[in-house]
C-alpha cells in the first residue's frame, strides 16, 4: 500500500521524503511551484538525486507532483493560457530531475466557451508541452464539476486523452471527493463506478488516487474536502476503496484539511483499515 499526503515543498526534495517517512507515508504529493502559479525556484540536482536514493532505500511508490491549481489550460484569455503553457512546459522539464513519477493537473475551466472548446484547448496544450523522451506520466485529475470545470465526467477525460499525441504518457488521478461531488456514487456502488471508468477510459489509465472525504453530498458539484470519515463518504467507503484490488496498489495521496500531525493520524487510520 502506497499512502501519503500533500506536503510543503519549501524545504526541498529530500526534506519532503524524510517528512513523509516520519508520518508513516511511502509516497507524497507536492506543488511544483507556488500553488497560485508563478515562478519556481531552480532545481537543486543534488537534492533531487538524494530524494531518488532515499525513495529507493525506503521502498517508496511513485510521487505525485501537482501543478498550480490556478493554471487554466483552456482559458479564453490568451495571456492566461500562455502562462499555463509556460508553467507546464517548464514543470515537465523539471520533473526529469526526479524521473518516472506523476505530474497531476486540473484540466481547466472552459469559462463559457463550452465543454468541447475546453477539451480541444486542453489537448492542444498537452501536445505542446509533452515530449517523446519524458519519463513522467501526466495525470488528468477527475474534477467536481464546480463552475465550468472540464473533467467531471469520465467521457470528457477520455476525449482529452484521445486527442493527445503521446497517449501512453497520460493517465488519470481519481479524487474521491471530486468524483462524489461530480455524481459518481463510490459510497454505494464503487464497483459500478470503476466499471464505468473501465468502459469509458480504461482502468489501465487509472494511475493515482486523491484520498479525501467530502463536505458535500453526491453530485453537489462543490469540491470541499473533509477529514477522512467525517464527511459524506464515511470510513466504510474508504475501507472498501483502499482494499479494492483495482485500487490498492495505486499511490494514494491525502489532501484533507490537516496539519502534518493530522496526516500522520489519517495515514495510521487508513493503514489500520487494510485487510
Ligand atoms: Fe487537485
Ligand atoms: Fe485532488
Ligand atoms: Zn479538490
Amino acid at each position: 500500500m502506497f499512502i501519503g499526503a500533500h506536503l510543503s515543498a519549501s524545504k526541498g526534495f529530500l526534506a519532503m521524503g524524510k517528512q513523509a517517512l516520519a508520518i508513516g507515508a511511502n509516497t507524497f504529493q507536492f506543488f511544483t511551484r507556488n500553488p497560485q502559479g508563478g515562478s519556481a525556484k531552480a532545481i537543486d540536482k543534488a537534492d533531487a538525486d538524494a530524494l531518488c536514493d532515499f525513495m529507493k532505500e525506503h521502498n517508496f511508490g511513485k510521487l505525485v507532483a501537482h501543478a498550480p491549481y490556478t493554471l487554466n489550460a483552456c482559458a479564453s484569455v490568451d495571456k492566461t493560457r500562455d502562462f499555463a503553457l509556460m508553467c507546464m512546459k517548464d514543470d515537465l522539464k523539471r520533473m526529469e530531475y526526479i524521473p518516472n513519477n506523476y505530474y497531476n493537473f486540473h484540466p481547466g475551466s472552459h469559462v463559457g466557451q463550452g465543454i468541447e472548446v475546453g477539451i480541444n484547448k486542453i489537448a492542444e496544450l498537452l501536445n505542446l508541452v509533452m515530449f517523446k523522451e519524458q519519463t513522467t506520466t501526466v495525470l488528468l485529475e477527475t474534477m467536481a464539476g464546480k463552475g465550468s470545470e472540464v473533467g467531471s465526467k469520465f467521457e470528457e477525460l477520455k476525449e482529452i486523452i484521445d486527442l493527445c499525441n503521446l497517449k501512453d504518457k497520460i493517465g488519470v488521478c481519481l479524487d474521491t471527493c471530486h468524483v462524489n461531488d461530480a455524481g459518481y456514487d463510490i459510497v454505494n456502488d464503487l464497483d459500478g463506478v470503476l466499471t464505468k471508468f473501465d468502459n469509458i477510459i480504461g482502468l489501465d489509465k487509472l494511475k493515482a488516487l486523491h484520498i479525501n472525504d467530502s463536505k458535500n453530498p453526491l453530485e453537489a458539484h462543490k469540491d470541499r474536502h473533509e477529514l477522512i470519515g467525517k464527511g459524506f463518504l464515511g470510513i466504510e467507503a474508504f475501507k472498501r476503496i483502499i482494499n479494492h484490488p483495482v485500487l490498492s496498489n495505486l499511490p494514494m495521496e491525502l489532501e484533507t484539511p490537516n496539519d502534518i500531525d493530522g496526516y500522520r493520524e489519517e495515514i495510521k487510520l487508513l493503514r489500520s483499515l487494510k485487510a
